[in-house]
């Protein structure tokens, strides 16, 4: 079978990049959205360079433009989209709403993977306010894309590991302490860890696979699922000391938020969501879902050990 041509939206974000990448690496035709409101983003448009240097082709596009939209979907199989989806950053993920319209009117796109890659967001109805505007927002684009008939694959990829391995999964920091760290409650709650470039291989593996064809794709490397002072412990032996200890209790995590920006908030709340209440782990992959460690045994996933080596 030929593999699927696939439209990058969102190319040149965190994961977007990396995704092209995959893409590439794995022989598919590989096309990426040029948003003409990029301009003079200089840093943007040499990454979209070397995209095509690499043997991608440009689609000049914008949201605000429905039927560029559509002639850019119209060119591929698959459309995949990392658009932005945290508030410290930027949250676009109801634009997708366009982009859902654009590919119902194409009618040739055989899948459909939504800016998603996180928690699963039809488990998270009891989330954390004001973090559960996320997973609110990604369900408004899934019942879109649902109503409209459209073939998807959503991807649950859980903690990325750039944010919660680094900072020793503790909020705000994204460099691990030499000296001492916060444990969140008693820091036994199990949460995965997927390094960002794992998360781009499984995505692109998934694409042209029936097995995945209008579920979710979970990704829970098994040696990534660890409770903090598990990813503390291998980051103490890494660097041959053991750090003091301090512990927060869910309440006084939670009263914390008072003082912090709404993106902050809502990124505690995500935080507050994992480390005190499991949410990633505590439910089992029912027959609407796949493990992508499973489905791809090939992929030679990184291990939150191998991980923080970086940081040494
Ligand atoms: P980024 O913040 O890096 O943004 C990705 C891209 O979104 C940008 O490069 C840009 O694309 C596009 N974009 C931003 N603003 C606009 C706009 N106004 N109009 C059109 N396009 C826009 O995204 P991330 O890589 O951080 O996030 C991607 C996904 O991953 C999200 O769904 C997010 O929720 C999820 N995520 C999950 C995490 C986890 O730990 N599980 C952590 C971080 C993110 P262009 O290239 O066209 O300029």
């Amino acid at each position: 079978m030929a593999k699927s041509k696939v439209l990058i939206i969102g190319g040149t974000g965190y994961l977007g990049k990396r995704l092209v990448k995959a893409s590439l690496r794995e022989g598919h035709e590989t096309f990426v959205l040029s948003r003409r409101e990029v301009g003079v983003d200089i840093d943007k448009v040499e990454m979209l360079i070397s995209f095509k240097m690499l043997g991608a082709h440009l689609v000049p596009a914008s949201f605000a433009d429905h039927s560029s939209l559509v002639d850019a979907v119209k060119l591929v199989d698959v459309v995949i989209c990392a658009i932005s989806g945290v508030h410290i950053r930027s949250h676009s993920i109801m634009l997708q709403l366009h982009l859902v319209r654009a590919i119902k009117e194409a009618g040739n796109v055989k899948r459909f993977l939504p800016s998603e890659f996180g928690t699963d967001p039809a488990r998270m109805e009891k989330a954390t306010e004001p973090g559960n505007v996320c997973f609110r927002d990604k369900m408004v684009v899934r019942k879109a894309i649902e109503e409209a008939g459209i073939p998807y694959t959503y991807v649950s990829a859980n903690c990325f590991a750039g944010y919660f391995v680094g900072g020793l999964c503790q909020f705000g920091k994204i460099l691990p302490s030499r000296d001492s760290v916060v444990i969140h409650g008693d820091g036994h709650k199990k949460a995965i860890y997927v390094v960002e470039d794992d998360i781009a291989s499984y995505t692109i593996k998934t694409i042209d696979d029936p097995r995945t064809l209008n579920k979710t794709l979970y990704i829970r490397p098994p040696k990534n699922i660890l409770s903090q002072r598990e990813v503390v412990h291998i980051w103490e032996k890494l660097i041959g000391k053991e750090l003091d200890k301090v512990t927060i209790s869910k309440e006084d995590f939670l009263a914390s938020m008072k003082d912090l920006d709404y993106g902050q908030q809502v990124g505690l709340g995500h935080y507050h969501d994992v480390l005190y209440e499991g949410c990633l782990t505590n439910f089992e992959i029912g027959s609407e879902g796949e493990e992508a460690s499973q489905l791809y045994p090939n992929i030679n996933y990184t291990t939150v050990e191998h991980y923080l080596i970086r940081y040494v």
